[in-house]
This record gives C-alpha cells, sequence and structure tokens, in this order.
C-alpha cells in the first residue's frame, strides 16, 4: 500500500494548471528528506543531450514532460491497473549534469543513479538522450547484467562516431553489453527502422544475441506475437524498459532528434508496454524527447503518458516483489 504523502494532487482539489509541476504531481522528495527512503518508485528528470549527434534539444525535455505530465491521472482505464496506490512514487527531481562535458555528466548521473539504487528505489527516469540509459544501467546492473525491452526506430549499438569515439546517443548498448550490464541475450528491440549508414550497421547486435524485431517483421507477427516474443526472450530475469520516443511515427512525436517515418502508432505502443505486466521490471526510462522540435508540445504529452503506462506496469512487478 502506498501512504497519503505519496499520492499525486488530484485535479478535484488543485486545477490540473495549477501549483508546482512535479512528475504526475507527485511529491518532490530531495536526498535529504525523510521520505527518500520511503520511495518505492522514483521518477527522475536527465536533462542533458551531450550524447546527440544531429538535432539536439533533449536537455530540455525534463522540464517540460514535468508541466504536460500534470495531465495524467491515477488509474489505468484499460489494464486496471493503479500505480500510486501500491506503490510509494515520488519525483526525485533532475539529475546533475555538465552540459559542456560528456564524460563529466556521465559520472554525475551516474553517481546520482548510485544513491537510487543503494536505496532500493526503482527508477523512472525521462530524458534526455538515449545516451542517458548508459549511466542508468551502471547503476542498476551492479549484480550482473539484466535485460530490457527497447523500443526504438534505432538500435543504439553502434561502435562510435567522429574517429571512433564511443560515447553518443547511438552507442548506449553496445558499450552496456561491453561493460556487461546488458545481457544481449536477455534483449529485445522492438520497431527498427530508416536507411543505415552501410549493411553492417545493425548486424553486431545480433551477432551478440540481441532479437531485433523491425517494423516490418512487428507488422507481419502482429502486436500479440511480438509481446508474446519479448516476454520469451526477457523471461523472469530482472528486466529494464527503455522507450525512445522515436520508435513512434514522427506524426506522433516530431519533436525528437532522429526522426523516422513508417513507425508504431501511440496505441500500439500503449498496448505494447501493457503486455509487459508481469515481467520482473527493475527501471525504465522515456528519453529522446526533444521539445525546440515539436511547438504543439504533444511530444511531451505522448512521453508523459508513454512513462504512465511503464509506471503502471513497473510499480505492478516492485509491489509483488515486496510482499512475495
Ligand atoms: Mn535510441
Ligand atoms: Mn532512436
Amino acid at each position: 500500500m502506498s501512504s497519503s504523502f505519496f499520492t499525486p494532487i488530484t485535479g478535484s482539489v488543485m486545477p490540473r494548471f495549477a501549483g508546482l509541476a512535479t512528475l504526475m504531481r507527485l511529491p518532490y522528495v530531495g536526498f535529504d528528506d525523510a521520505q527518500f527512503a520511503n520511495v518505492d518508485i522514483g521518477l527522475i528528470g536527465v536533462p542533458w543531450d551531450g550524447g546527440t549527434t544531429n538535432r539536439p534539444g533533449a536537455r530540455h525535455g525534463p522540464r517540460q514532460v514535468r508541466d504536460i505530465s500534470t495531465m495524467v491521472r491515477n488509474v489505468n482505464r484499460a489494464s486496471g491497473l493503479k500505480p500510486f496506490s501500491v506503490c510509494n512514487c515520488a519525483d526525485l527531481g533532475d539529475t546533475p549534469v555538465n552540459p559542456v562535458d560528456l564524460m563529466d555528466s556521465l559520472h554525475r548521473i551516474h553517481a546520482f543513479y548510485d544513491k537510487v539504487c543503494a536505496a532500493g528505489i526503482a527508477p523512472l527516469s525521462v530524458g534526455g538522450d538515449h545516451l542517458v540509459s548508459l549511466p542508468i544501467m551502471r547503476a542498476l546492473a551492479k549484480n550482473g547484467p539484466i535485460g530490457m525491452v527497447h523500443f526504438d526506430a534505432h538500435t543504439d549499438t553502434w561502435d562510435g562516431y567522429f574517429g571512433g569515439f564511443k560515447y553518443t546517443h547511438g552507442t548506449p548498448f553496445r558499450r552496456a553489453i561491453e561493460e556487461g550490464l546488458l545481457d544481449p541475450k536477455r534483449t529485445i528491440q522492438i520497431g527498427i527502422r530508416g536507411a543505415l549508414y552501410s549493411d553492417a550497421e545493425d548486424t553486431w547486435g545480433q551477432e551478440q544475441g540481441i532479437r531485433v524485431i523491425d517494423i516490418d517483421e512487428f507488422h507481419a507477427m502482429g502486436l500479440e506475437a511480438v509481446m508474446a516474443e519479448a516476454r520469451r526472450v526477457v523471461g523472469d530475469g530482472q528486466t529494464y524498459v527503455s522507450f525512445d520516443v522515436d520508435a513512434l511515427d514522427p506524426v506522433y512525436a516530431p519533436g525528437t532528434g532522429t526522426p523516422e517515418i513508417g513507425g508504431l502508432t501511440t496505441l500500439e505502443a500503449q498496448r505494447m508496454v501493457r503486455m509487459l505486466q508481469g515481467l520482473n521490471l527493475v527501471g525504465g526510462d522515456v528519453v529522446e524527447v526533444s521539445p525546440p522540435f515539436d511547438p504543439s508540445g504533444n511530444t511531451a504529452l505522448v512521453a508523459a503518458t508513454m512513462m504512465f503506462e511503464i509506471l503502471c506496469v513497473l510499480a505492478d512487478s516492485v509491489s509483488k516483489k515486496k510482499t512475495a
């Protein structure tokens, strides 16, 4: 059960447009606060896009998602899940970053998540570009490699850019596999598409054992079969959910660094995340929201809603482990 302190402020008491914007209207809990030890799931912003190779702006993602996430309500109509009733959820704020030093930012972000994980808090993050998943995994995978369900247009297993530089938003999962944080045989990538730099771009990950479901296979298999395959791949081990908003078609999420047409619909994405219920989930992220490329703000609404969908299945998993 969740305590009343961790219940989001309801729109029937304070209107949704009023008050300080926190993620999903949850209490803001800092590290020095006595409530920190009571948090089960921490919602965290990573305002950083230093790994972006093309169109920047994801550093502005957490601020806008905080604002739009005040639209989120408490009950998932489709699944019936009520995350705020079964887990203490809180906004842990933004991680420290250094916008002019990539390697220093990776250290700062990692140090923040070390504290979160040491407190037994499951992190649900909003980026930031996709490189932020790497320092998160460095903190999460302390006891051995984790599995991952990864929604994206891109595999993000490229080796290096600009003369072999190893840390960009196109490389996080190659680094995570090399560092022993991510088990490629328990990793599935869904929604992959778009033109390649070369024939060999995607082969490395598949050679390591990643199950790659590109957008054509997704449509050939159908949504239910794809998610049955995802459940088979990750099994009952610890599993992370990483959602790059460019997995969606740019008609739904134009505010992103590397849009690719021919993508998932928002409803397909919602349904797939709901089918993760019952897995051993340890955290998740929604990344690559770049507000400057979407003056409508819809990409942030999509991101906030996908965060809520992930939160529903994550809270179900975390609460069942607590009571087991
Ligand atoms: Mn990505
Ligand atoms: Mn992508």
